[in-house]
C-alpha cells in the first residue's frame, strides 16, 4: 500500500532553515514520495556546494589482513584466526600496491582490515610510519572504529591515546567502516564487533586528537526506520559536538555469499537507497559532504544520487575486496566517473581525503584513464 500522506509542509519547513526531528525524518523514510524529497535534498546541497562541482578521489583500499576474530553475518571477507586463506599483507605487499596506485594519479589509501588478535600497536605504528617515511605526501586513511577498539582490548589502552600515537605515526585520518546502524538492538543480531557507543566513543576520541574521519551507514541488515533514525540522530549529535566528520556515506546491505543474504528474504531496492541518502542529507545539516555509492548501487543509481543529495562520486578504487566478496562488480575507470559527473550537469574534480581539490593537468587525467582499464582497476567500497 502507498504512503501519499502530504509531507510538502515538512519539507517546507527543512527548506527554511529548521532543523529536521527525528519524527518528521521517520514520516520522510516511511513516505513513497520519494522524487520531492530527492527535490529537496538536491536544493540542500546547492546550499552547501554552489560552485556546482562535483568530487571524487583516486585511491586504493588496501584490506592488510582478512584475519578477523569477531563474526558479523553480513560480511563474506573475514577468515577466522587458523582457518584456511587467511593472509597478512607485507611491508613489500603494501608499498607495491602503493606505487602502482601513484603511478594511476592516486593521492591515499584507504587500508582497513578484520580485527586480528595478534597485531599490536607497535606492529601498527611500524607500518604507519614505514609507508609516511617512504611516502611523506600520500594519505594514509585507515582504521575503522571496531579496529581501534580491538586494540583498545588488546593493549589497554584508552582510545585518544592509541589514535594520539597512530596519528604521530603517521595517519592521516579514519574511515567510518564499522558503523552499520548505530542502534544495539540490529548489531547484536548481526555482529559481535564494538557497540554503537563504542563506535561513537571512537570516534569522539579521534576528532579530540584533531583527526576527521567519515561516517556510515549500512541499511538492510533487519534495520527498521526508526533505527536509521536513530543512527543519524546519533551523528547529527557527535557532529555538532565536535564538528569532525568530513562525510556520509550510506549504502545497502550486498547480500551474496553472506550467512545473513540467506536468511534476509527481500534486499532494499534503489529507490530505498536514494531516499536514505535524501533524508539523511536533509537531517545531517551539519555535514557538508555525501558520496554516492554507486559501487554498491551501479553506475546509473549512482549518478541519480547526483541530485538526491549526494556532491561526491566517491573513489575511482583499485583494489577492493570487501563488497566484492558480497557480490558487487560494479567497475568504472576516471573517465567514466566524470563523464557521468558531466552528464548529470556537474563539473568534475579530483580531491583527497580531506576533500581538498588536486589539480593534476588534463593530459595526466587520461595517463591515470588508460592504467585503469586495467582489469585490476576495481571499484570502490563506499568510503
Ligand atoms: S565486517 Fe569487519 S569486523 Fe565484521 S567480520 Fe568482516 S572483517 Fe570482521
Amino acid at each position: 500500500m502507498q504512503n501519499t500522506f502530504d509531507i510538502q509542509p515538512i519539507l517546507d519547513r527543512v527548506l527554511s532553515g529548521e532543523r529536521l526531528t527525528g519524527d518528521a525524518a521517520a514520516t520522510l523514510l516511511a513516505s513513497d514520495d520519494f522524487v520531492r524529497i530527492g527535490l529537496a535534498a538536491d536544493a540542500i546541497r546547492k546550499r552547501h556546494h554552489p560552485e556546482n562541482v562535483v568530487t571524487y578521489i583516486i585511491d586504493r583500499n588496501i584490506n592488510y589482513t582478512n584475519i578477523c576474530n569477531v563474526v558479523c553475518t553480513f560480511c563474506a571477507f573475514y577468515r577466522r584466526p587458523g582457518g584456511k586463506d587467511t593472509y597478512v599483507l607485507t611491508m613489500d605487499e603494501i608499498c607495491r600496491k602503493i606505487d602502482e596506485t601513484i603511478a594511476l594519479g592516486g593521492t591515499g589509501v584507504l587500508m582497513q582490515g578484520g580485527l586480528h588478535p595478534d597485531l599490536d600497536l607497535e606492529w601498527y605504528e611500524e607500518l604507519l610510519s614505514t609507508l609516511h617515511a617512504r611516502y611523506p605526501k600520500f594519505q594514509l586513511h585507515c582504521f575503522s572504529p571496531p579496529e581501534i577498539h580491538n586494540l583498545h582490548l588488546i593493549t589497554g589502552l584508552d582510545y585518544a591515546t592509541i589514535l594520539q600515537r597512530l596519528k604521530t605515526a603517521g595517519l592521516n585520518s579514519l574511515p567510518g567502516g564499522g558503523g552499520e546502524i548505530l542502534d544495539d538492538e540490529v548489531r547484536r543480531r548481526v555482529s559481535t564487533k564494538c557497540t554503537s557507543q563504542e563506535w561513537l566513543d571512537v570516534m569522539r576520541a579521534a576528532h579530540t586528537v584533531g583527526l576527521r574521519t567519515t561516517a556510515t551507514l549500512m541499511s538492510g541488515i533487519g534495520d527498521t526506520v526508526q533505527h536509521r533514525i536513530n543512527h543519524l540522530q546519533k551523528l547529527r549529535d557527535l557532529q555538532d559536538e565536535t564538528g569532525g566528520f568530513t562525510a556520509f556515506i550510506n549504502w545497502t546491505f550486498q547480500r551474496e555469499n553472506t550467512a545473513l543474504g540467506r536468511r534476509i528474504k527481500e534486499e532494499l531496492t534503489g529507490i530505498d537507497y536514494l531516499k536514505m541518502l535524501a533524508v539523511a542529507r536533509l537531517f545531517l545539516d551539519n555535514f557538508d559532504n555525501f558520496q554516492s555509492s554507486w559501487v554498491t548501487q551501479d553506475l546509473r543509481v549512482g549518478q541519480i544520487a547526483l541530485r538526491f543529495g549526494a556532491n561526491d562520486m566517491g573513489s575511482v578504487m583499485i583494489e577492493e575486496n570487501v563488497v566484492s566478496s558480497a557480490g558487487t562488480t560494479h567497475r568504472a575507470d576516471e573517465k567514466t566517473l566524470r563523464h557521468l559527473i558531466s552528464t548529470a550537469g556537474f563539473r568534475p574534480q579530483q580531491r583527497d581525503i580531506l576533500y581538498n581539490y588536486i589539480n593534476r593537468d588534463e593530459a595526466a587525467q587520461f595517463d591515470a584513464r588508460d592504467s585503469a582499464k586495467l582489469e585490476e582497476l576495481s571499484v570502490a567500497f563506499a568510503d
